[in-house]
């Protein structure tokens, strides 16, 4: 009998930890998925109002999953890309058509993604949900690695060859892992809600840039779009409060009238924007993905496409390894190595862009407004952006589709 209980164990069924675990079915290992929140909950917290926009790049993965089919009636495809700024002449336009595919990426429900990835867990070949169970120590050494547990039915460890934390941006894996994480706190809260314009979308997305943050629109299926609306965080509470009226007239000021008179809001949810960096990808025996490696700014919409990325590098690297051993230090420094790069190009172009576009000095404002127009004029930093807007920019690899 193996010392090992498991070969893997992943910690967290949020969209990086459910999408991993579909990407392994069929791969031939023992998988344990650790999840803390309560089993008789719907689904994991992940998995709320949040309105997400995919990029093509990752449909593709979803599709290489067979996880694209149960999502595609209630993702919406994005055709236009429309960049502003509130009361200056900067703007850029994206079109899918230009790039030569049929939506430069799709507005899906995170709630939808839930109902797509979380039914197919309990048929992975060799999965076992954990759950509700809390990672709360982690001891490596050079063969494997106990993970030590609280369930429902008290303490226990088990010992795998690999953990992969897709815990999110508080991991506790990476935590007791003894990684650091660098923090950025924006000041800004996001508030998301969904509404309906007088007029139809036409399968455009806006981002709008104006003094208190970035503002999107994003289209959703029944003429409905997503809102994602950012506020200095000492102003978030008084926007909870408004009522429906007082808040779209809010939001219609700072957006204005181009797809008519905003109406009909739904709840209204608060997300304070941190960004997180993990210090290091791995540590012995172990490898974050997901949020547990980065959290981002919401702005571009890039942070689970990111994390799927990771997903996808990961388990085409776990595919093609020897079975007997998924987390030798060869494989993580390989992931780590075929990461890196498109984890740097994203992080620093949110980032800048997170900060570029909340910044109403003028001196910025006009190069805000110079790089736009560039943009717009110029076929090859749009076709760049418009790379980077779909995902396509990161080399990843092609995963077979599961059984
Ligand atoms: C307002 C907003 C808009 C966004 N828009 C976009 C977008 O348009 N496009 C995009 O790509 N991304 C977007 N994102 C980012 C995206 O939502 C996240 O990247 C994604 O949800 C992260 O998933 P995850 O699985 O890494 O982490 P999580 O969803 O946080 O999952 C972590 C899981 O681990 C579990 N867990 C935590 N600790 C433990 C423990 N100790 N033991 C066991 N289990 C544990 C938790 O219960 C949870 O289920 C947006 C985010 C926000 C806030």
């Amino acid at each position: 009998m193996s010392r090992f209980d498991y070969d893997i164990v992943i910690v967290g069924a949020g969209m990086a930890g459910a999408s991993l675990a579909c990407a392994l079915d069929g791969a031939g290992y023992r998988i344990a998925m650790v999840e803390a929140s309560p089993s008789d909950h719907d689904a994991p917290p992940g998995y709320d109002e949040r309105v997400l926009a995919l990029a093509h790049g990752s449909r593709r993965i979803f599709d290489q999953l067979g996880v694209w089919g149960a999502l595609d009636a209630q993702a919406t495809p994005i055709e236009h890309i429309h960049v502003s700024d509130r009361g200056r002449f900067g703007f850029t336009h994206l079109h899918a058509a230009e790039e030569g595919v049929a939506a430069m990426g799709y507005v899906t429900p995170a709630r939808a993604i839930g109902q797509a990835l979380l039914p197919r867990l309990p048929a992975i070949a060799g999965l076992e949900i954990l759950r509700p169970a809390t990672v709360v120590s982690v001891l490596a050494d050079e063969d494997g690695i106990d993970v030590g547990l609280i369930t429902g039915e008290g303490r226990r460890t088990i010992r795998a060859r690999l953990l992969v934390a897709a815990d999110g941006v508080r991991s506790a894996v990476r935590e007791l892992s003894g990684i650091g994480a660098d923090e950025h706190d924006y000041g800004h809260t996001a508030l998301i809600a969904n509404l309906t314009p007088a007029q139809p979308h036409g399968n455009v997305a806006y981002e709008r840039f104006t003094e208190t943050g970035p503002l999107a629109l994003l289209p959703m299926t029944e003429g409905r779009m997503s809102l994602v609306y950012t506020v200095h965080t000492p102003d978030a509470e008084e926007h909870l409060a408004l009522n429906d009226d007082e808040f779209l007239s809010r939001v219609q000021a700072r957006f204005g009238y181009r797809l008519g008179k905003l109406r009909r809001v739904g709840k209204r949810s608060a997300y304070p924007l941190v960004m997180t960096r993990a210090q290091s990808q791995t540590a012995t025996r172990t490898v974050l993905i997901g949020n547990a490696a980065h959290t981002l700014h919401p702005i571009g919409g890039q942070g689970f496409n990111l994390g799927l990325r990771d997903v996808a590098t990961l388990a085409a690297l776990l595919r093609g390894a020897d079975v007997a051993d998924p987390g030798n230090a060869g494989l993580l420094a390989d992931y780590a190595a075929r990461r890196g790069g498109d984890h740097d190009a994203i992080i620093r172009a949110t980032d800048t862009l997170a900060k570029l576009f909340s910044n109403a000095l003028p001196l910025i404002s006009h190069a805000r407004d110079a790089a736009m127009l560039a943009i717009d004029l110029l076929p090859a930093p749009r076709r760049l952006l418009a790379r980077h807007a779909m995902g396509l920019a990161a080399r990843v690899p092609t995963l077979r589709s599961p059984r």
